[in-house]
């Protein structure tokens, strides 16, 4: 360590490289000090990057004569990321083992990763004058629009997003106003919430928000475990409603396709203010705004998906996380972060307290309610008192299968279209892995070294255990009762579609996935069409399951069930209970109760029964004993190292040269073996699997094994990552 003459500070820089470090620059010469927080731009090789500070120090692990001044310092030196965000930050990009810079990029809207976007100035409002008040004294004459957004301002000023709300036409409308002196602008105040009196609450709920808010100003994560329809979402205004009164701010955390015109909408008239929305599809501009009002204080609660977590809120006094057990908190890819793990740590460094709501809630949240680290509300009373549908189980064995429709469900299909009522068609695609069935007697593979289910990899003709990484060649016939009938389970579903509408000719099939509804605002339009109630078939994926109700649907078809029975992924049969519950959820009504169909090969499957007959919290029980007793998560903590390559050889021999520098200690180590997806795009990919009993063994294994990884020649030609607490393989 070099000490540096005083009273210059060495700059530590987070710089978006995928290395493990931060990187030490001198105050940019003759400028402003930089604060801890702000944007430099800084000399990095030939090009120029924009950095944030994340500490300043008066030593450097360089030498100083070759410290490079920063460029600039961007937004005045302004600190963008306040004390508690950075140590949050810090303590992501520890406990993720991820590059800090990547980590800290996470957190800024994408326009201010560029060096040219300055801050936002503060927005405007707009406001009647005198003259404006007593034009509307008079007849409104033939200018009915100037008119109507005059009596709209004489309520109170709005400001431009607000205006939008009123209609298309707003901007010349207004401009007219301005030009004749009735409308002016001024810079925004605060906003002040207006709330809306909500509906009398059930006493289940009275509970939950009286112990919520008993534990304002303190942390306390709480559990709110509530049935479909049991009025989550009113626990969570009426909370906010005495939060925000009280000068707070909110942070409301949904899953990416649970942000709906509807939601939005609800909290807007409930609360009575305008919530800044932060999340992909909202253009940069949009994005920037909105997250500078959040920042200043000036808005009063953000609405957003997993990135909107790290939103800089100086008066944040609650965290609240919408169907906590969504898979899609947690990042698939770079920093693959769990924004509920982070919200619950961001929650108790500011001391207050957060809530994890869902109707299905996860494993991990019900093992830590059971232990009395949360406090766990449940809500088994029905607001809407909708019935819940009837399941039928259907045994597919020995039945031909329609592109993975059978006859049974195909009739069922067709009268149900009759009676005037829609079909969903639920194609079950999370924790999906290819599985090997006999279509005769329902056999598929175990490892008998750990009872984990072996996925079939037809490429290289073998059955693998990805828990151990066991592996045997694929039988010719069925080991069970010699049919040749082994084949893949559920496949052939992506000409459902096809299938379905050419048996139903007259009925409109719309599909439901990431294709048909990339378009921003394309899947609202889709399910407006559905909502208006004419007959139809939806064909979708997970999506389905998430945030829309469709009443007039009475008939619920589950296709691909046995792959999440069988699945390699032992989080594949929680996913599929928590599916089947929310999917269920969505259809039927008060006077029309839906049906279910599950078509399956394994009609005795006891976890199935149990899912059906005794509800999810029991369902869920015996999962989280069964993971206990296999050593698994939340019993243990894994983490895995991924890699991939165009090469299979050089995967392999990189994850083996990892494997032999792997430190001795308590954590254990399987594989490699290829990951149940095994060729993307090209590339194969693989993994390492690391677990261990305790949190803290886990870490300290990985910290030394990562710094070895990173020398390793055979990391150079294969791409590789780490991920804590994986959530699929
Ligand atoms: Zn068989
Ligand atoms: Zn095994």
């Amino acid at each position: 360590m070099n000490r540096l003459p005083v009273p210059a500070r060495v700059l530590k820089v987070a710089l978006p490289v995928p290395l493990p470090t931060l990187f030490d620059y001198l105050p940019a010469s003759g400028g402003s000090q930089a604060a801890v927080g702000a944007r430099v731009l800084v000399p990095f090789g030939r090009r120029k990057l924009v950095g944030i500070v994340v500490e300043t120090d008066a030593v450097s692990r360089v030498d100083p004569g070759r410290l490079l001044p920063a460029v600039a310092i961007l937004d005045e030196g302004q600190p963008l990321l306040d004390a508690g965000l950075l140590k949050l930050l810090t303590w992501c990009w520890q406990y993720y083992k991820h590059a800090p810079g990547d980590v800290l990029q996470t957190a800024l809207p994408p326009a201010l990763r560029k060096a040219e976007t300055r801050l936002p100035g503060p927005p405007l409002e707009y406001r009647l004058t005198e003259a404006g008040h007593n034009r509307l004294e008079q007849a409104p004459g033939r200018a009915k629009s100037q008119f109507a957004l005059l009596s709209e301002l004489a309520k109170r000023p709005l400001s431009a997003a607000s205006l939008a709300q009123t209609g298309p036409r707003w901007r010349p409308t207004l401009a007219r106003l301005m030009e004749q002196g009735w409308v002016q602008s001024a810079e925004q105040a605060r906003e002040v919430p207006r709330v809306s009196p909500g509906p009398e609450l059930m006493p289940e709920q009275v509970q939950a928000v009286r112990a919520i808010k008993q534990s304002a100003g303190r942390f306390q994560c709480h559990l709110l475990d509530g049935v479909t329809g049991s009025g989550k979402t009113e626990v969570y205004l009426s909370v906010l409603e005495t939060l925000l009164s009280e000068g707070k701010q909110g942070l409301v955390l949904v899953p990416e396709i649970g942000l709906t015109p509807q939601l939005l909408r609800r909290f807007r008239r409930r609360l009575g203010l305008e919530p800044a929305v932060l999340h992909s599809k909202v253009s940069e501009g949009e994005r920037l705004a909105a997250w500078e009002s959040a920042r200043t204080g000036r808005s009063r609660l953000v609405i957003g998906t997993r990135s909107a977590l790290f939103t800089p809120m100086p008066g944040l006094g609650i965290i609240i996380l919408d169907e906590e057990h969504d898979a899609s908190f947690k990042q698939q890819d770079g920093f693959r972060y769990s924004a509920r793990d982070v919200a619950v740590k961001r929650a108790s460094g500011l001391e207050v307290p957060v809530i994890l709501g869902s109707a299905t809630p996860s494993l991990e949240s019900l093992n830590n309610a059971a232990a009395g680290r949360y406090q766990w509300h449940r809500l088994r009373q029905r607001a809407t008192r909708a019935a819940m549908p009837a399941w039928r189980v259907l045994d597919v064995r020995h039945h031909t299968l329609f592109s993975g429709l059978a006859e049974g469900t195909l009739e069922a299909m067709g009268e149900t279209l009759s009676r005037g009522e829609q079909v969903m068609v639920f194609l079950n695609r999370r924790g999906w892995a290819p599985v090997l069935m006999c279509g005769d007697c329902g056999w598929h593979g175990l490892c008998g070294r750990c009872d984990a289910h072996l996925t079939w990899h037809r490429g290289i003709g073998q059955l693998w255990c990805h828990h151990c990484g066991f592996q045997q060649r694929v039988p010719a016939f069925c080991p069970e009762c010699r049919a040749d009938a082994l084949s893949g389970a559920g496949e052939g579903t992506q000409q459902l579609e096809q299938v379905i509408q050419a048996r139903f000719p007259d009925a409109p099939v719309l599909r439901f996935d990431r294709d048909s509804t990339r378009r921003k605002g394309s899947f609202d339009e889709q399910a407006e069409a559905v909502m208006e109630g004419s007959p139809c078939v939806l064909v979708g994926t997970q999506m389905l399951a998430k945030g829309h109700h469709f009443p007039e649907v009475t008939l619920v078809v589950v296709v691909n069930v046995d792959q999440s029975l069988f699945s390699a992924d032992y989080r594949a049969l929680e996913r599929l209970g928590q599916t089947l519950v929310q999917v269920s959820g969505r259809a039927g009504r008060v006077e029309k109760p839906g049906t279910v169909i599950l078509q399956t090969c394994q009609p005795e499957n006891e976890a199935l029964a149990q899912l059906i007959n005794e509800g999810y919290e029991p369902f869920a029980q015996a999962q989280l004993e069964e993971r206990v007793q296999a050593q698994l998560p939340p019993a243990t903590y894994q983490a895995l190292v991924r890699a991939d390559a165009h090469k299979r050889d050089d995967v392999e021999r990189f994850l083996k040269a990892a494997k032999r520098c792997f430190p001795a200690g308590k954590a254990s180590l399987f594989g490699p073996m290829p990951a149940i997806m095994e060729k993307v795009a090209g590339r194969y990919r693989m993994y390492l699997l690391v677990q261990a009993r305790a949190r803290s063994e886990l870490h300290r294994q990985l910290d030394s094994w990562l710094d070895e990884l990173r020398g390793l020649p055979a990391g150079r030609k294969v791409r590789w990552a780490i991920d804590v607490d994986p959530q699929d393989l």
